[in-house]
C-alpha cells in the first residue's frame, strides 16, 4: 500500500454519535501488523461505550475488538504471522512485565490497553494496525462467520474455566444473549449434566431451548430463584450472571447451593449489593470473570471446530462499514445475537444485503 493511500475509520466522535472518517493508511510500526478488515463484530461493550456509558473508555474513539481479517503487512520484529494469513485478534494489549502478566494471568495485566475500545487504533475501519502477537490464526476450514465467534466464545470458556470442573454440574446462566448462548455451548461441552437459563425476551428464551438448555424461565419472574431450584430439581452448582443487575445478582446468590460459585460474567454498569451474611455463612464464592488468555482463544476455536457451535444461530444481521451506525443502533433492539460490521468486498458468507440482514 502506497504512502498516500487511505482508510475509512468508524468513529464514535460523542455519545450515540458514530462517524466514517478518512485517515491515511497507517505504517506497520515494530511489532505490529496491518490487517485488511473481513468482519468486525459489534456486542455489549460497543454498545456501552458509544453510549458513553462504559466504566473504562469514553468517546472519542475507534470501535471495534471483535475482527477477523487478512494481514497485508507486517512490521520489523515480527514472526508469528506473515503477509497473507487471515487472523483474528485477541483484543487485550497487555504489557507482559507486571505481577499479572508474569504469572499467567496477563488478561488482568495492570496496564491493560484494549484494542478497539480507547486504544489508538480499532478493528472497524478498511485497515488497522494492532500489535501482532495478540493475533491469532484462523483454521483454514472456518468460515469468516466461525471466525468471528472465536472471540465472543473465548469470554465464556474463560468464565468456565474460573467455575472449576463442570462435569456433572447442574448449572444456571442468567441472560440468554450472545455470551448466555455461548455459555450454553461451553458449559454443555465442558461436562454440565443440567443447564436452565433465563431471559425476559421469549425469542431468546425459544433460541435457548432450540439450543439445548435443559429449561428456561422468564427472568421477570419476581420468584426467579425458586423458579430455577424447581427447573434443576435442585440448588445450582455454579450460576453464570451474563446479566449482573441487583435482581439477578440477588437470585444468583439465592439459588446456588452452599459452598457454590456464581461467576460474574456480564458488564456491571454499577455497583450493587449483595447478601454478605449469606455469602458468609454459605460459603458462596462470588468469582468475577472478565476477558480471555489465548489459551481460551485455542480452546473456543476447537469447540467451533467440533461443531457444538453454528455460526449460522449466532450471527443474525451484517451491516457493511459505512453503515456501521445502523449495526450499532440494532444491538441496542435486543434482538438480534450477533451482528457483524463487514469489509464490503467480503461480507463474510454471503451476497450483501440490502436491508442489513443475512
Ligand atoms: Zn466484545
Ligand atoms: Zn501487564
Amino acid at each position: 500500500m502506497n504512502a498516500s493511500a487511505t482508510r475509512r475509520r468508524v468513529v464514535v466522535t460523542a455519545p450515540d454519535t458514530i462517524e466514517i472518517h478518512t485517515a491515511p493508511v497507517p505504517s506497520p510500526e515494530r511489532g505490529e501488523a496491518l490487517v485488511k478488515l473481513h468482519v468486525s463484530g459489534v456486542c455489549g461493550t460497543d454498545k456501552a461505550g458509544a453510549h458513553g456509558e462504559h466504566a473504562f473508555f469514553k468517546p472519542p474513539y475507534y470501535p471495534g475488538h471483535e475482527v477477523v481479517g487478512e494481514v497485508m503487512a507486517i512490521g520489523e520484529g515480527v514472526d508469528n504471522v506473515s503477509a497473507g494469513d487471515r487472523v483474528t485478534a485477541e483484543p487485550t494489549l497487555v504489557c507482559g512485565h507486571c505481577k499479572p502478566c508474569t504469572t499467567e494471568r496477563e488478561n488482568l495485566c495492570e496496564n491493560l490497553q484494549f484494542f478497539g475500545c480507547g486504544y489508538r487504533e480499532g478493528g472497524m475501519a478498511d485497515v488497522f494496525t494492532v500489535p501482532a502477537d495478540r493475533l491469532h490464526p484462523v483454521p483454514e476450514n472456518f468460515t469468516t462467520h466461525q471466525a468471528a465467534l472465536i472471540e465472543p466464545l473465548a469470554t465464556p470458556v474463560h468464565a468456565v474455566r474460573l467455575a472449576g470442573n463442570l462435569d456433572g454440574k447442574a448449572v444456571a446462566i442468567l441472560g440468554a444473549g450472545t455470551i448466555g448462548l455461548l455459555l450454553l455451548a461451553a458449559a454443555r461441552h465442558n461436562g454440565a449434566r443440567k443447564i436452565v437459563m433465563t431471559d425476559t425476551l421469549a425469542t431468546k428464551r425459544e433460541l435457548a431451548l432450540r439450543l439445548g438448555a435443559d429449561a428456561v424461565i422468564d427472568a421477570a419472574r419476581s420468584d426467579l430463584a425458586q423458579a430455577i431450584r424447581w427447573e434443576l430439581g435442585e440448588s445450582a452448582d455454579v450460576v453464570f450472571d451474563c446479566v449482573s443487575i441487583q435482581p439477578t445478582v440477588a437470585a444468583a446468590i439465592q439459588m446456588v447451593v452452599k459452598g457454590g460459585t456464581v461467576v460474574v460474567v456480564g458488564g456491571a454498569r454499577k455497583p450493587i449489593t449483595i447478601d454478605l451474611p449469606v455469602v458468609q455463612e454459605y460459603q458462596v464464592r462470588i468469582q468475577g470473570a472478565t476477558t480471555y488468555r489465548a489459551e481460551d482463544f485455542h480452546d473456543a476455536t476447537d469447540i467451533i471446530a467440533s461443531g457444538a457451535v453454528d455460526a449460522a444461530d449466532f450471527i443474525t444481521a451484517t451491516f457493511p462499514l459505512t453503515r456501521a451506525a445502523e449495526a450499532f443502533a440494532a444491538i441496542t433492539s435486543g434482538t438480534e445475537v450477533k451482528i457483524l460490521v463487514v469489509a464490503e468486498d467480503n461480507d463474510g458468507e454471503r451476497a450483501q444485503p440490502q436491508d442489513g440482514r443475512p
